[in-house]
């Protein structure tokens, strides 16, 4: 298989992962003996099947492309994993070892189980367009799922060259609220290529994935930011302004300065595996209120003294967010 090129935040991971703790299922250090020689460093970067595409992180042979099995003995590997593998053939080899996971992210299933998607995740691009409409909630319950996953959201307006004055100001204004709080906000255009430079300086030495409503230009994103990528972008349907989804495998993607973990179940990701108790520590400006609250088990709804309807009052905390909030809370104790 082909050499790749590296980019500079694959060598620092090699050296991370010179130092990896190898873990087999059962959660015990994984048997290293054996020839040193065989056991090599790698990141998963594809997944086909039973099969895995292993990037090599060994000194001698960066980025060299290696198809896996692995054995039975450990859990379901994602893309982003730290894993040691053996060769087993010219261009083949099994994984031994998984190495320890500083982040996984996942989507609920049908039945509300969590599958783990993508694992060392820095950073979760949440992208909003003018087209189709943006709606806070939405924004929310991406938001939420994120906080609570312990990863860090960055919002992005995509297609500001299609706004005009009515439209800047209603988004503006929503932006505004997540600004106030402390989310950073980019504004770009993959189009024109305007505010890009700022997003991948943000970006820089992470592994991000991007999330966010069917046609709000998440392809188009990825490949304005890598211009060898070429992921499929999707007409906008006419009429309902709702893009198809048109990602089909799961892989992990070197971009200039930092790379990115995409695939049609992360863009599907939402809410599901939240209990509504959780639920308030996705929201960053009330989560450490909560402990102000006369009443332990406050719904923060008309109880005497509760601090987050004080912090409401005060104009400390949007009432659009709160608002936010008992309509999630709705939704997760119907489900
Ligand atoms: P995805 O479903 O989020 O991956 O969205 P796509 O990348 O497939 O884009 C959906 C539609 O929006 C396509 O018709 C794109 O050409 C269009 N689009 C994407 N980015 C921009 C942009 O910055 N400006 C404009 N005007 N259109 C864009
Ligand atoms: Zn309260």
């Amino acid at each position: 298989m082909s050499k790749r090129k590296l980019s500079k935040q694959q060598q620092t991971r090699i050296a991370k992962n010179q130092e990896l703790e190898l873990h087999d299922k059962s959660g015990s250090l994984a048997d290293q003996s054996g020839p040193a020689t065989q056991n090599c460093n790698g990141r998963i970067i594809s997944h086909y099947g039973q099969q895995l595409d292993v990037e090599s992180l060994q000194s001698d042979q960066l980025g060299r492309l290696i198809r896996c099995h692995q054995r039975s003995n450990l859990p379901p590997l994602v893309n982003g994993d730290l894993v040691v593998w053996e060769a087993d053939g010219k261009c083949t080899g099994v994984i031994t070892a998984l190495g320890h996971r500083s982040s996984l992210f996942g989507r609920p299933t049908a039945v509300s189980e969590f599958k783990p998607v993508a694992a060392n995740i820095d950073s979760v691009l949440v992208v909003i367009a003018p087209i189709p409409e943006p709606f806070m909630n939405l924004i929310d319950r991406y938001l939420v799922g994120i906080e609570c996953l312990g990863l860090k959201p960055l919002l992005v307006l995509n297609k500001v060259d299609l706004l005009n004055s009515a439209s800047s100001n209603s988004i503006d204004t929503i932006l505004s609220r997540y600004e106030k709080i402390g989310y950073p906000v980019f504004r770009v255009s993959a189009y024109t290529g305007l505010g890009l430079s700022h997003l991948e300086a943000a970006l820089t030495e992470e592994t991000t994935i991007l999330v966010g409503q069917s046609g709000v230009g998440k392809s188009s994103l990825i490949n304005s930011l890598g211009p060898d990528i070429d992921a499929e972008v999707g007409p906008l349907s006419q009429g309902k302004a709702k893009g198809t989804h048109t990602t089909t495998t799961a892989k992990l993607i070197h971009l200039n300065s930092f790379d990115l973990v995409d695939s049609p179940g992360i863009r599907e990701f939402s809410l599901g595996h939240i209990e509504p108790e959780r639920l308030i520590e996705g929201f960053i400006e009330m989560r450490n209120l909560t402990g102000d609250c006369k009443f332990r088990d406050c719904a923060h709804q008309s109880e005497p003294d509760c601090a987050i309807q004080a912090a409401v009052t005060d104009g400390k905390i949007d009432s659009h967010r709160l608002e936010s909030y008992f309509q999630i809370l709705q939704t997760l104790q119907n489900n």
